[in-house]
C-alpha cells in the first residue's frame, strides 16, 4: 500500500495499558473457585471491560454465549463468513495460600514497569492487548477488511463449555474462521540450546490428552505371608512397563520447520547441527527423545504416573490398588491407538484400564499459507529482532474447539515470556512487562490492519 503509511506507524496508542490490566487482575475470576466465590467476579469483569474499552462496546456487537462466553463481532468492509477470530480467556487458576508472592496476587501491583498478579500472562495480559488494539484502531475509525471476532471464555482453566459453545455457534451459522489465534506460544529468548536471539514460538498444533486409571484386585490377608503378586505390585509393574519407550519417537513437520528456521538465525557449529537435524527428522526424533524433558515431549507421546493408592494398613495386604496415568498424545496419533498400545505394553489382563478423560491431538496447521505469513509480518512489526518459528504445544487450549472445522488455528500470545516468567504461569509472581504489552498491542494492530 504505497499511498499512505500504515496506521501501525502513525497511530498514537492510548496510554495506560498497564493500569487497565492491573484493574483486570484485581477482579478474582478464579473459575475453579466458582462455587465458593459465586458468579459476581465474572459479571464484574464483563462490566469492567465495558468501562475500559468504550469504543469496542460501541462499535462491536457483544453476544453472551453460555454464562461465561463473550463473543464480540466487528463487521468488516466486505461481507464474508471467513473471519479472523482472536481468542483469550478471562478466568485464572487459583493461588496456593502457602505460596510466597512478592505482592498479593490479586492486588494488581505495578512496579518498575511491570504488572504483577495472577493472570498477568495467563491470560488477561493477552486478552488486554487484543482489546487495546481494537480500541486504538476504532479511535481512528478504522474498518477491517474482513469480520473480526473476539472470543473470550471464562472457564478455560476448568475445561468449561464457553469456548466450545462459541465454536459450535459459529459453525452452526456457517462461519469458518480464516484464522484463529489463541494463547499457547509467546516471544521467548533462545528457545533451543543453540539458537540465537528471540523467537516468536507459534503453536501450530497441540497434543492430545488421555488420563487412565489402572487398577488391580488382590486377595488381601496378612502381610506376613504375601503371595508373589499383590494388587500394589501388579499396578507398580504396569506403571514400570509404561516407560519412555512405550511410544515411538517421530518428528512432526512443524518441528522440522522450527529447526530449519532456527538454523537461519544461528552461526557456526550450532548452525550446522540445526541444519543437519532439520534435514533428518529420524535423527531429530532420536536425539530429542534421548534429551528427555521438553525436547522428548515434542517428538513422542509422554506417560506420567500422577497418583497412586491402595492398602489400608501397614501390615495388611491390599485387596485393591490403583494408579492414575496422564498421557499427552503426539500429533498424528489417536486416543484409540494410544489405548491399544498401553494395554499391549502392560500385558496383564488382571490390570483394568479405565479411561477418565480423553481428547484427540489437533491436526497441524500449515506454515506455508497467507495466515502464517500475516502472523510473521505482525511479529516483524512488533518484535523486529524475533524470528517466527512454528512448534507444538503440550497443553490444551480453547482453540481445540475450532481446529475440527477451521484449518488455520495458531496458538501464540505476542508477549515476552522469559523462562522465569513462564514458570510463574500457574505459579508464583506471575508478571508481564508494560513494554511488552505495548508491543503486543502493536502486533494485533498490524495483524488486523493487514487483513485482506
Ligand atoms: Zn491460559
Amino acid at each position: 500500500m504505497p499511498e499512505s503509511k500504515p496506521l501501525t506507524e502513525t497511530l498514537e496508542p492510548r496510554a495506560g495499558v498497564g493500569e487497565r490490566l492491573a484493574r483486570m487482575i484485581r477482579v478474582p475470576t478464579v473459575s475453579a473457585e466458582l462455587d465458593a466465590r459465586g458468579p459476581e467476579p465474572f459479571e464484574a469483569f464483563v462490566a469492567l471491560l465495558a468501562e475500559l474499552y468504550p469504543l469496542v462496546h460501541e462499535h462491536l456487537s457483544l453476544e453472551r454465549i453460555t454464562d461465561f462466553g463473550l463473543l464480540f463481532r466487528w463487521p468488516g468492509a466486505a461481507a464474508s463468513d471467513r473471519p479472523l477470530v482472536l481468542m483469550a480467556h478471562y478466568d485464572v487458576v487459583p493461588v496456593d495460600e502457602s505460596d510466597d508472592w512478592t505482592y498479593p496476587p490479586f492486588e494488581g501491583r505495578i512496579e518498575d514497569g511491570w504488572v504483577y498478579g495472577r493472570g498477568a500472562l495467563d491470560d488477561k495480559g493477552p486478552l488486554a492487548v487484543v482489546l487495546e488494539a481494537v480500541e486504538n484502531l476504532l479511535s481512528v475509525a478504522f474498518t477491517p477488511a474482513r469480520d473480526v471476532y473476539l472470543s473470550f471464555g471464562g472457564n478455560e482453566e476448568t475445561y468449561g463449555a464457553a469456548a466450545a459453545e462459541i465454536a459450535t455457534t459459529m459453525r452452526e451459522r456457517g462461519i469458518v474462521p480464516w484464522l484463529v489465534l489463541d494463547e499457547g506460544g509467546a516471544i521467548v529468548d533462545a528457545p533451543l540450546p543453540f539458537a540465537l536471539g528471540d523467537a516468536a514460538m507459534v503453536g501450530v498444533g497441540e497434543k492430545g490428552v488421555l488420563t487412565l486409571r489402572l487398577s488391580a484386585r488382590g486377595d488381601g490377608g496378612h502381610a506376613s505371608a504375601p503371595p508373589q503378586l499383590t494388587a500394589v505390585r501388579r499396578v507398580a509393574r504396569a506403571i514400570d512397563r509404561l516407560d519412555a519407550r512405550t511410544f515411538p519417537a517421530r518428528t512432526p513437520p512443524a518441528i522440522t520447520r522450527m529447526l530449519s528456521l532456527s538454523a537461519d538465525h544461528a552461526e557456526g557449529a550450532p548452525q550446522v547441527l540445526l541444519r543437519t537435524l532439520a534435514t533428518a527428522p529420524w535423527l531429530t526424533a532420536r536425539v530429542f527423545a534421548r534429551m528427555g524433558g521438553e525436547p522428548a515431549a515434542l517428538v513422542r507421546t509422554t506417560v506420567a504416573a500422577t497418583m497412586q493408592q491402595g492398602g489400608t494398613a501397614a501390615n495388611v495386604l491390599p485387596s485393591q490398588a490403583s494408579a492414575t496415568v496422564n498421557l499427552r498424545i503426539a500429533l498424528g496419533e489417536t486416543v484409540a491407538g494410544t489405548l491399544r498400545r498401553v494395554r499391549k505394553r502392560i500385558a496383564d489382563p488382571l490390570v483394568e484400564v479405565a479411561v477418565l478423560e480423553s481428547s484427540e491431538p489437533s491436526p497441524e496447521s500449515p506454515t506455508d499459507n497467507a495466515q502464517f505469513a500475516l502472523i510473521t509480518e505482525a511479529v516483524q512489526a512488533s518484535y523486529p529482532d524475533a524470528s517466527t518459528v512454528p512448534y507444538v504445544i503440550m497443553a490444551a487450549t480453547d482453540s481445540r474447539h475450532f481446529h475440527r472445522f477451521s484449518p488455520a488455528v495458531y496458538r501464540f500470545a505476542p508477549l515476552e515470556m522469559s523462562n522465569a516468567q513462564r514458570a510463574s504461569i500457574h505459579g508464583v509472581d506471575e508478571r508481564v512487562e508494560i513494554a511488552s504489552l505495548e508491543r503486543g498491542e502493536l502486533f494485533h494492530r498490524r495483524l488486523i490492519e493487514r487483513l485482506m
